[in-house]
């Protein structure tokens, strides 16, 4: 193999989208992949939970549709189906991305590799050397000490593959991961319960969404516990699985799902023994994502930040035109858009008021309710827009909550990437009647002009 330009270990979003650009660059690139390619986000995470997701979206539908004059109702879910849907999504992507390799002229080697050397990774004994190494082997659902996946215990990966939906599950974390799996199960009709230990869901989001958020699951009749701890797990319990927490609540369900994390997956593969510095498990890297070895860069999950696809996307884009002598910008965390979809939606980007309070001393707020808003008011939706404004006028956070809010944060990421002020973007007209115009709505606000709202 020798000659080659990249050898990249890990077909995730963060090393096929490397390869694919390194090709589009003229570079002979070896992908590495033990599994399928495609990685976390097309088989055990964004891909399959978002289809889940559409059908609990659809299954409230058809519970609600008696609400607006439509007769329906729903005879139930049916597993088994919905399974075999969401499998079909996934194997058609997958095979996109296959097609993809080939055209790009990819050389795929399964099987597990591990780094030897700078330049070297060895996979299954077999070697392969390349100018530039990238390191894109992502990260594994963590689980609590002492409490290992079996049984009704599961992570996101075994939830994924239920054949059948539990009446009664507690989900323990209350991040990203956590309120997806309570909205998707609460739609398909089980009782839940979220036990997060911080004083918040979605404790990196602005406090504005957890409220906002905790307040629409209790409507929707999920149990939310936070500041909750976990004293001890108990899966040999008659009725399923038992969860004391420190303040001595028993809970019991027939399933639990540990949604406390995941861990970049850095052990096991030669990284630190042939010296890649680690910390906290994580590799670390510089603004240009190489890594303490000369000619070895890591992209994605490995790097500490935000563990989003479309930034692991953006990490790998980058490494392919930097090696290519392109020159790139480097990927800014805080230009990446954030999105959790449960029921409502929550879509940020940018800082929380906390950490704009932090960087910039004082800052301005406005939340505008979607109580106003035409078309989510037609949808039935609820929620609201917040706006962070820096004390030199730009725009710094954007939070939104509500029903498919996660397709209107490219407005709000053009607003955050311009700099431009509110009284600049008060004048851009959004169609009515769309959801799109609360953020219009929001921005109006800001400027000291309120439409549908009180001043
Ligand atoms: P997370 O870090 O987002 O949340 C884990 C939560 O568990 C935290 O709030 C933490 O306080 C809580 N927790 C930890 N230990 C606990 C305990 N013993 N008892 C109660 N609570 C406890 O992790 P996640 O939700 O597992 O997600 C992992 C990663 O995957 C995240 O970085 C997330 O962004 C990413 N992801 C993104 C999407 C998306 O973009 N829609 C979807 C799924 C996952």
């Amino acid at each position: 193999m020798n000659g080659t330009d990249l050898v990249i270990l890990g077909g995730g979003p963060g090393g096929y989208a490397c390869a694919f650009r390194a090709a589009q660059l003229g570079l002979s690139v070896v992908l590495v992949e033990r599994d399928k390619l495609g990685g976390t986000c097309l088989h055990r995470g964004c891909i399959p939970t978002k289809a889940l997701l559409h059908t609990a979206e659809v299954a409230d539908t058809a519970r609600e549709g008696v609400r607006i004059g439509v007769k329906s109702s729903l005879a139930g879910i049916d597993l088994g189906a919905v399974g075999a849907y969401k499998d079909s999504v996934v194997d058609r992507l997958r095979q996109g991305l296959r097609s993809l390799a080939d055209a790009h002229r990819i050389t795929f080697v399964k099987g597990t590799g591990a780094l030897v050397a700078p330049g070297t990774v060895e996979v299954d004994g077999r070697r392969c050397a390349g100018r530039h190494v990238v390191l894109a082997t992502g990260s594994y659902a963590r689980s609590l000490p002492g409490v290992d996946p079996g049984g009704p215990v599961v992570t996101s990966d075994q939830a994924l593959a239920l054949t059948s939906v539990p009446d009664r599950v507690i989900v323990l974390g209350g991040g990203v991961i956590g309120v997806e799996f309570t909205s998707l199960w609460r739609s398909f009709g089980a009782e839940v319960t979220i036990v997060e230990a911080l004083p918040g869901l979605l404790a990196t989001e602005d406090t504005y969404a957890a409220k906002q958020l905790a307040r629409a699951f209790r409507r929707r009749g999920i149990k939310v516990k936070t500041k909750a701890r976990v004293a001890t797990v108990d899966r040999t319990a008659p009725d399923g699985v038992s969860v004391t927490l420190e303040s001595g609540d028993v809970l019991s369900a027939d399933l639990l799902l540990i949604a406390v994390g995941r861990a970049p997956n850095t052990v096991g593969h030669g990284y630190e023994e042939s010296g890649v510095a680690l910390d906290r498990g994580f590799v670390v890297t510089d603004d240009r994502l190489r890594t303490s070895l000369p000619g070895v860069r890591a992209v994605g999950d490995l790097v500490s930040g935000p563990q989003l696809a479309h930034r692991g996307f953006q990490h790998g884009i980058f490494v392919a035109e930097d090696i290519a002598g392109l020159d790139p910008s480097p990927v800014q965390d805080t230009a990446i858009p954030r999105v959790t979809y449960c029921t409502p939606e929550v879509a940020s980007i940018g800082l929380t008021e906390h950490a704009a309070t932090d960087a910039y001393g004082t800052v301005e707020t406005v939340t505008y309710d979607l109580a106003g808003n035409g078309r989510s008011q037609i949808l039935g939706a609820s929620g609201g827009i917040k706006l962070i404004r820096a004390p030199h006028g730009a725009i710094v956070g954007v939070t939104m909550v509500g029903d498919r809010v996660g397709e209107l944060i490219g407005e709000a990421q053009v607003i955050l990437g311009t700099g431009a002020t509110a009284k600049d973007l008060a004048s851009l007209v959004h169609a009515h009647p769309t959801q799109n115009e609360a953020l219009g709505e929001a921005l109006l606000a800001m400027a000291g002009k309120p439409l549908h709202a009180h001043a």
